[in-house]
């Protein structure tokens, strides 16, 4: 069963929680002063409209009319009832999802990187360049950049770079530029490479590299697909949907899950839901799923760190696992970030939202119950918010109680069947990461500093 909505009933807002969170945040300081940071040291990087958003306390925010109607290529998206997985788990619980895998990129990342080549445009930007690690981000990106005409430089972890090797190839095809990183072509990968010459790569590096190479042109910007507080802001486009979809369902949901990288779609389906219940509306338990081998929520700590691990990004107040932890090779590449967005972190610790660590043969064997009974094969990311809804949905049947559950199926796995591959062989394996290491990465949390706290 689909809920659809008109073009017409598109978002004309993006919605800020930072509205209705009672409990100040603590700004991101800079990475060498450590003091609060201002608009004009970010404004190297970002256009000043995403610079104001990033502070904004405005409830709504105004979406562009050029950047609604290209969200019409593919939105409203919608949302499903998954009555055939409910009947094979026999579940008495109502389980829907939002699909944001119809997006041109193949996942909700398509929603900022409008808006944010959008803004760019704007302010007469001539270039964008990013990181991106399963290599969701960098085709979001480059197809965005397509659409305002401006250029695209992508450095794509080493790790995917290999694995994916149509990722780049779409890339290319919406006509950017790819380096897999470490490269060659910035001091930090080439420290990187010297330090260690069969280097992986992580998102951190790669953050390292796209800033470097962005700092050095006045007309060339960054752009960042997670995290911070803008990126969040254009996801939230998903929940407000998908609120309209559950009138049209007289259905709400008790349960709200997706998978956490850095949080943007996280945040993109559950903010509006959560702020509902902050106005005072129905409680919903939301809930962020990442994976075992990357486990910031539930086994880092809350403090300052950098977003990546050359230490140019300013300090950001968030659960974080040290910015130079490496994740374990983990086939859900767009989880394996070392930190999680400040909003996500805040509303963590003011209980707002609830999170959980999953290991990855759960997740796939999800994913592929999933893939036979609705026909979608899901990306591995996906799959992490999948097995949250499974164990709902099973916990409900144990009670015997009717839950109402959606999980944002954010993005189609058509790019990562060597994942799929290699879990059918038998040859991924769960990884459970040892306390000594993370003990180690953490040291480079910083505590808040007295003044701010
Ligand atoms: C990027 C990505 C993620 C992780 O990033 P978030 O900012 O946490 O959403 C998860 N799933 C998919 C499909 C992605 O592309």
């Amino acid at each position: 069963m689909k809920y659809f909505l008109t073009e017409d009933q598109t978002p004309r807002h993006y919605y800020n929680i930072s509205a209705d969170i009672t409990e100040p945040l603590l700004p991101p300081l800079h990475p060498k002063t450590k003091k609060p940071v201002g608009p004009e040291d970010l404004a190297p990087l970002f256009p000043m409209e995403l610079i104001k958003q990033e502070v904004s306390k405005d409830r709504y925010v105004e979406i562009p009319d050029e950047v609604r109607s290209l969200y019409n290529l593919y939105r409203p998206s919608p949302l499903v009832r998954a009555t055939r997985l409910e009947k094979q788990l026999k579940t008495p619980a109502r389980i829907y999802f939002k699909y944001e895998g119809g997006s041109p990129s193949g996942s909700h990342k398509t929603n900022t990187a409008l808006a944010q080549a959008y803004y760019n445009k704007q302010e007469g930007i001539k270039k964008i360049v990013t990181e991106t690690g399963a290599g969701q981000w960098g085709t979001a990106l480059s197809f965005a950049c397509a659409q305002f005409d401006l250029e695209c430089e992508v450095f794509m972890v080493r790790g995917s770079y290999d694995q994916k090797p149509y990722r780049k190839v779409i890339m290319e095809t919406y006509g950017a530029t790819v380096h897999a990183s470490p490269s060659t072509i910035t001091a930090t990968g080439r420290a990187q490479l010297e330090k260690e010459p069969s280097s992986l790569g992580s998102l951190g590096i790669a953050i390292s590299e796209a800033v470097e190479v962005a700092i050095q042109d006045s007309k060339t910007h960054y752009a960042l697909g997670s995290v911070l507080n803008h990126v969040l802001l254009h996801q939230t486009i998903i929940g407000q949907e998908t609120l309209k979809q559950f009138e049209l369902a007289n259905d709400y949901p008790d349960v709200v899950i997706a998978p956490l990288g850095g949080g943007s779609n996280f945040a993109g389906l559950a903010f509006p839901f959560v702020g509902e219940m902050l106005r005072g509306g129905k409680a919903v338990r939301a809930i962020a799923v990442e994976p075992a081998s990357c486990p910031k929520l539930t086994r880092g700590v809350f403090g300052y760190d950098f977003g990546d691990s050359a230490g140019f990004t300013p300090l950001l107040p968030m659960y974080s696992l040290g910015h130079d932890f490496m994740p374990p090779g983990l086939h859900a590449g767009g989880l394996r970030y070392h930190g999680a967005s400040a909003l996500c972190s805040h509303l963590l610790n003011m209980k707002k939202i609830e999170a959980v660590a999953l290991q990855q043969l759960e997740c796939f064997e999800a994913g592929l119950l999933f893939a036979k009974t609705e026909g979608i094969l899901p990306a591995p990311e996906a799959t992490h918010a999948i097995a949250q809804a499974i164990r709902e949905a099973n916990q409900a049947k144990e009670n015997g109680e009717e839950r109402v559950i959606v999980f944002n199926l954010c993005g189609h796995g058509h790019f990562d069947m060597s994942a799929y591959e290699d879990y059918c062989k038998g040859q991924l394996k769960n990884h459970s990461i040892e306390q000594a290491v993370l003990e180690k990465s953490i040291r480079s949390v910083q505590l808040v500093p007295e003044e701010i706290s």
